[in-house]
């Protein structure tokens, strides 16, 4: 079995007609029918579309170090004249709200109804550093060799952002234009805690905006025929365990130990990141309505790491070798996935403890104090019935003929503070069938996946773009839905 999620027409369509709604995309593919070709380009349009990205590759916005550079203000007047130049942006400016040194861009295309919730294209234009001994090509010079194109940002994510432009390029060429407003942001600092993506949160643009209802930003590439799309992180938690046990002389037999409780606690805590390490891989079936059969991956399990072991009676810079330790302690380094429930684990943490000790409450855990841990996930729902969005977005590859996978992201990227405030975002870089290169010497793209990509969101800006309120009003419908019947 491969391991794809492919989105069944035949079922979309009955789903939604049972609700008496209206269609979700006018372009699905009949069940049998041939996939809609993906834009490619003319020679000549490719070749210019290739000669800027190897422009803006040439900046080298390595993240820590471009605001004393200036590479990011050079970088984003780059981007503000690609955008100027497409002659159809109703706004294309510098974010107040980020200083003047890390300029977040900002390009708006107003739609016909700019009153309904806007589609945001969302790309970082920093890069983290290259190791110029480790690669054997110049990281900046935007080198293009045997059909790739190599430099720091090829994959992460450059390519997304000038493949944002170069579709809009084509798509004014049709004379199109949106009914609900695109928004294009480019931020910088991604790969350094997000300052680009916050400013813009915080900003008035964002504030005055009536709504997002649906943000794209960073993926993946895939080393298979199909896409990755990602719709969450796992959220991280870092836990304190404390067993509290007798003391005493350590020639005797001293039952119920601190230590003694601890261990058994970490036993329970083990077996169950076993249970999880042993789903990697396996093959599920899932409670996914189009999910033919499912390989967990590691961001669909939890993962639970023991980070920190202490106990001892302390004499001065070492320990008493013949006290029984009152107390012992570890810490649990534990990455919910999504697949499960904050508060199931929770439950598992207190049962652990109530099991393993020899008193009550003698061995108790607790949040590590630095940390906020939180007790929900910040997903983007990928149930169709839930969230109309995404299964346009699916439906919208589907025509195209590209199967896509949907994963949780092992990592963290921007759309973590979209999903947070409860926008709904997804992670989506469409490169396939080439190696994952991201943070590696010698990032390659490769020009075909450029150039498949730009032919990619050709197609997915003007089906976003060209949804009108009775998409919001469905997303409303299913919310009060679900709402009631919860
Ligand atoms: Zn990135």
């Amino acid at each position: 079995m491969t391991d794809v999620c492919i989105p069944l027409d035949l079922e979309k369509t009955a789903s939604v007609s049972n609700n008496g709604t209206a269609t979700l995309s006018s372009n699905t593919v009949a069940p049998g029918s041939l996939p809609k070709p993906i834009l490619s380009l003319s020679h000549e349009d490719a070749e210019a579309a290739i000669s800027r990205f190897q422009e803006f590759i040439r900046f080298p916005t390595v993240s820590a170090l471009s605001p004393e550079t200036g590479a990011y203000r050079e970088c984003a007047a780059f981007l503000k004249s690609q955008l100027d130049g497409l002659g159809v942006m109703d706004q294309v400016f510098y974010l107040d709200e980020a200083p003047d040194h890390s300029p977040v861009v900002v390009a708006v295309w107003k739609g016909s109804q700019p009153e309904l919730d806007v589609i945001l294209l969302n790309s970082h234009y920093d890069v983290v550093p290259a190791d110029v001994s480790a690669w054997t090509v110049p990281p900046f010079d935007g080198l293009r060799k045997d059909s790739k194109i190599y430099g720091r940002g090829t994959q992460d994510m450059k390519c997304v952002c000038m493949q944002y432009i170069e579709a809009l390029r084509q798509i004014i060429l049709n004379g199109y234009s949106p009914v609900r407003s695109i928004y294009l942001t480019f931020v910088p600092d991604e790969e350094i805690g997000g300052s680009g993506m916050a400013a813009f949160l915080e900003s008035t643009v964002y504030k005055s905006l009536p709504g997002i209802a649906l943000a794209l930003d960073e993926g993946l590439a895939s080393t298979t025929n199909t896409m990755d799309v990602f719709y969450g992180e796992r959220l991280p938690w870092w836990i304190s365990v404390t067993a509290q046990g007798p003391t005493g002389h350590a020639s005797r037999f001293i039952e119920n130990t601190a230590v003694e409780q601890l261990l058994e606690l970490t036993k329970k805590a083990l077996a169950f990141r076993q249970g999880q390490k042993d789903q990697l891989g396996m093959s599920l079936h899932e409670n996914c309505t189009h999910a033919l059969i499912k390989k967990k991956k590691l961001g669909d399990v939890t993962s639970l790491n023991i980070t920190t072991l202490q106990a001892g009676v302390p004499v001065g810079n070492t320990f008493a070798y013949n006290c029984v330790s009152p107390q012992a302690k570890c810490s649990l380094d534990i990455r919910i996935s999504p697949h499960m429930e904050p508060r199931d684990m929770s439950n598992l943490l207190d049962v652990w403890c109530q099991e393993c000790s020899s008193t009550p409450g003698s061995v108790s855990w607790s949040y590590l104090e630095e940390q906020n841990a939180s007790m929900t996930h910040a997903t983007t729902d990928t149930d169709r019935r839930v969230n109309p969005w995404y299964g346009l977005f699916c439906d919208t590859l589907s025509t195209m003929g590209i199967e896509l996978v949907p994963q949780v992201f092992p990592a963290a990227t921007d759309s973590r503070f979209l999903r947070a405030l409860g926008i709904r975002a997804l992670g989506f870089s469409p490169m396939r069938n080439t190696e994952i290169m991201l943070h590696e010497h010698d990032e390659y793209i490769l020009e075909s996946n450029f150039l498949e990509g730009i032919g990619v969101y050709y197609e997915l800006i003007q089906v976003l773009g060209a949804q009108g309120d009775e998409m919001d009003r469905m997303v409303e419908k299913k919310r009060i839905n679900t709402d009631s019947s919860n």
